[in-house]
């Protein structure tokens, strides 16, 4: 049989087991030694393994933190990874978000697009191909991960488990035609302490919700004399807005948000806010700390008076973002998220920064890091998939480097490809998420033939 008229024969079966997914409400749940990440997550990973089992395939639940099943023989094995958890539904939805209803072409759901559709469509995907006859000369893997949306720890344990790693193999967890370059992520936090006499004095500082998110908004409750604050009340303006309180004033930056991975398309409230603070007389000690935060990042978002501006052609530059800042009168806390490019490294910048900082009297107390991801163009693996995505869409194949972390960073030898076509709204996270049927079968079809050339 035809690859593609089998996986068109399954399309019956792939709405009705998505359907069966979205219906069970896999968002992280009080962990239980059964239950790692919850019982929706578990019941949903069972679901995906019976469903697996009934398509005849092989299937392992490591621990119940995460599972697969798997297809073919030889040595050497590709990977499907996808995964099954999904974030909370939130407000504004329409539709039932574990309804899984389907109108006018469209599965609704939280998980429709991100990441259950292309996961199941990718159960199907396998099915046809075993189908089909084929040959293959490596073994397909599909991993079902159950915690991409809050850590990955699946995909850690999976790791130091002993699971095995694959020659090569994509997550359709991304968007086309493929994303070959992921840029480095650093989360640090600083804090410090620091004393303050006079009587102009900060009391409060709140700016920011996330580390990876430009804040809109930050404030500050000073103490000052009434004549300083009768002038600052004049100086409000659309950015900046100051309003008297008993001891003195509250100011409020008012910036732009945008994503932590593009820092350049928002306007930093913090920034703002740092910079009203500069203006007035501090004294020594708090003066310094808010002045070399104003003076080493401000408004900036490429790192570029910290020391670390860097760039390269494939991903572009590095990028940072001062995600939030908190304090009292006599300490302050901040966490900065920044990405560098593709072909440098943690060291590259993470000791220039550390440095600056601890200069101006902070201390790191805490770090994540995830590496950057590069898998050169000219590779086997991205060039089988771009192969595979121009023949089945006739759009023209070209790679893409992006400043965020996809799921492909969970394992080596994989990188995004798929399920978001070029153009298509996008409605990951958001109320009444949705996958096309028609879009979700053009997945299947792409999945299918990706990973019979990839196996061959
Ligand atoms: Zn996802």
């Amino acid at each position: 049989m035809e690859l593609q008229e089998a996986v068109k024969g399954y399309e019956e079966q792939l709405l009705k087991s998505l359907q069966e997914s979205i219906r069970i409400r896999s968002v992280q749940g009080e962990a239980s030694e059964q239950y790692p990440y919850g019982k929706g997550v578990q019941d949903c990973l069972d679901h995906a393994l019976k469903t697996a089992e009934a398509l005849g395939f092989a299937t392992i639940d490591l621990d119940h933190q995460m599972g697969w099943c798997e297809y073919g023989e030889g040595e050497e094995m590709v990977a499907v990874l996808g995964h099954l958890d999904v974030v909370p539904e939130g407000d504004g939805w329409s539709f039932d978000p574990f309804g899984g209803e389907i109108r006018d072409g469209k599965v609704f759901g939280r998980g429709a697009m991100d990441d259950k559709g292309p996961t199941i469509a990718a159960l199907y995907a396998l099915a046809a191909l075993r189908d089909s006859g084929f040959p293959i000369r490596r073994r397909i893997r599909l991993l079902f991960g159950t915690n991409e949306e809050t850590g990955s720890n699946d995909m850690k344990y999976y790791r130091s488990h002993g699971g095995e790693i694959p020659v090569m193999g994509f997550t359709p967890d991304g968007e086309y035609p493929v994303i070959n370059g992921e840029k480095g992520l650093i989360n640090v936090n600083f804090s410090r302490n620091y004393t303050q006499d006079g009587d102009v004095r900060i009391l409060e500082i709140h700016g920011g919700s996330a580390p990876n998110v430009v804040p809109a908004e930050a404030k500050a409750k000073v103490v000052c004399p009434a004549e300083l604050a009768a002038s600052l009340l004049k100086k409000s303006d659309d950015r900046i807005q100051y309003e008297k309180t008993e001891e003195g004033v509250q100011i409020t930056a008012a910036g732009l948000s945008a994503h932590g991975a593009t820092p350049e398309l928002g306007v930093n409230a913090i920034g703002l806010l740092l910079e009203a603070l500069c203006e007035l007389p501090l004294s020594e000690e708090a003066d310094r700390w808010v002045r070399f935060l104003e003076e080493k990042i401000g408004l900036e978002t490429k790192g570029t008076s910290l020391g670390i501006e860097m760039a390269d052609e494939i991903s572009g530059n590095l990028s940072l973002n001062l995600g939030t800042l908190e304090g009292d009168d006599h300490s302050a806390a901040l966490e900065i998220n920044y990405r560098y490019p593709v072909t440098k490294s943690y060291e590259d910048c993470a000791q220039i920064l550390e440095q600056a900082f601890a200069d101006a009297g902070f201390t790191k107390t805490g770090e994540r890091h995830k590496k950057s991801l590069y898998v050169p163009e000219e590779s086997e693996l991205v060039q089988t998939l771009l192969g595979v995505y121009a023949d089945h869409t006739g759009l023209e194949p070209i790679p893409k480097s992006i400043g965020g972390g996809t799921y492909a960073k969970a394992i080596p030898n994989i990188v995004a490809f798929g399920p978001i076509f070029p153009g298509d709204e996008v409605r990951e996270h958001k109320p009444d998420e949705f996958i096309e049927v028609e879009k979700l079968m053009k997945n299947a079809q792409i999945i299918a033939e990706a990973m019979y050339r990839l196996a061959k």
